[in-house]
């Protein structure tokens, strides 16, 4: 018998859990110990999620054992509500809030929603792969727009302008960004609503990294920006901010004026349905995760171990000759660029490969993110220093013996 994956997955990537973690986890099969710095996953590297959010799992466990609600429970989508609310988005309405497993789910459902075959939808380069591989699942043909490595990675609005077509039917922001660590400034944003309110683009702003934020860098919600102009559809989630990315906890909402979304937002809602609803038990912790101390300020100064380990990871990469990297202003990637005069690269993906059976460190070529050349990779910097610093200083002497001659 022959069973075959359907056509539609033909064109899908998803590099981050892809061959090369495979390999990875073959040679931790033979017994060897391998840094995983592939995955934003905080949980392993020792972060743990603020007791009271457990503590609220825990005592609402009881009675979390029933579906709820398609859309999420009140108090979730209350919190989410009024989280956008405090930040002056007086839109905000908890009928149009939508929990999800994670982020993810919510994504592939904004697509599902959305997209017909062939329709266009604009997206970053480099991206959080799953938005491009989300869009093409449902059908729709993505155009990445590039962004700008020279200008701190900030959208480049005139290369956006010139891949706008009869039929684009979307535009997608990811803001902190991953994998560059960019936080786009308030012109950047202002022009990339004037282009989706010309355009007649729906806007999807994923915000995930919102509050993970470096030296003074200030986030700025897409949504304070299309408050009566452009309906803005933000995502975020508890699994960086709050680091419990094994709970599935996430949420989109619709923000803006509402003409004309109502047939999107039927279809959001039948999609909603239709998985009858996100994980409940992780559901009772948005409102004390939103409404709480939010620890995460103490990780992200200076003393603390995200602001610590980005400013290790950092200063070995951009001492190494031939690598440049952006500083990044939020989230937990470093996304360097590689010298190819002075290294012998052809593929990025035999780079890393390399790189994992030589150092036993595992990372994603910059590919990976849908970025079009072969001379990025990105790390994430969770682990300790006294662990990221000794991998770092691998990644300088396995590129020391890759220089050409
Ligand atoms: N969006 C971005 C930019 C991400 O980096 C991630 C995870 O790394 C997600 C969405 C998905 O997050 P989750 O499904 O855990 O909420």
């Amino acid at each position: 018998m022959l069973i075959r994956k359907s056509n539609k997955l033909a064109n899908i990537c998803y590099e981050i859990r892809g061959p090369v973690l495979e390999e990875a986890m073959r040679m931790e099969d033979e017994g060897q110990r391998i840094l995983k710095l592939n995955i934003g996953n905080p949980a392993p590297f020792g972060f743990e999620a603020p007791d009271e959010i457990l503590v609220d799992v825990i005592k609402n466990l009881p009675t979390a054992q029933g579906y709820c609600e398609s859309k999420g429970l009140f108090s979730a989508r209350k919190a989410v509500m009024q989280k956008y609310q405090a930040l002056g988005v007086k839109s905000a309405d908890v009928n149009h809030v939508w929990m999800g497993n994670g982020v993810s789910e919510l994504i592939v459902m904004a697509m599902q929603a959305l997209l017909n075959d062939g329709d266009e939808i604009l997206v970053p380069a480099p991206d959080y792969p799953l938005w491009t591989a989300a869009a093409t699942l449902s059908g729709g043909y993505v155009k990445h727009y590039l962004c700008d490595e020279e200008n701190g990675w900030q959208p480049d609005l005139q290369d956006i302008k010139s891949k706008i077509s009869n039929k684009t039917k979307a535009l997608v922001i990811i803001n902190p960004n991953n994998p560059t660590g960019a936080v786009y400034s308030k012109e950047t944003l202002q022009g990339l609503v004037a282009l989706a309110e010309e355009h007649g683009l729906l806007l999807f702003s994923d915000e995930i990294y919102d509050k993970i934020l470096y030296d003074g860098a200030t986030h700025l919600p897409t949504s304070t920006l299309t408050e009566g102009r452009i309906p803005c559809i933000t995502f975020g989630g508890l699994s960086k901010v709050y680091r419990t990315a094994g709970f599935r906890a996430g949420w989109m909402i619709l923000t803006g004026p509402r003409t004309g979304v109502s047939d999107y937002i039927a279809g959001l809602d039948m999609l909603s349905s239709m998985r009858l609803c996100a994980n409940v038990p992780a559901q009772h912790a948005v409102q004390t995760a939103l409404g709480g101390y939010q620890s995460i300020n103490e990780l992200i100064v200076p003393g603390g171990r995200l602001y610590e380990q980005r400013k290790v990871a950092w200063e070995t990469l951009n001492d190494i000759p031939g690598v440049t990297c952006h500083q990044p202003e939020g989230a937990l990637y470093l996304f360097p660029k590689l010298d190819r005069k002075m290294y012998d690269i052809r593929n990025d993906i035999d780079i890393v490969l390399q790189f994992l059976k030589e150092e036993k460190v595992l990372i994603v070529q910059g590919t990976g993110f849908n970025w079009p050349t072969h001379d990025h990779v990105r790390f994430v910097f969770l682990p300790h220093v006294e662990e990221l610093q000794p991998a770092m200083s691998r990644f300088a002497n396995f590129l020391h013996r890759m220089r050409n001659k």
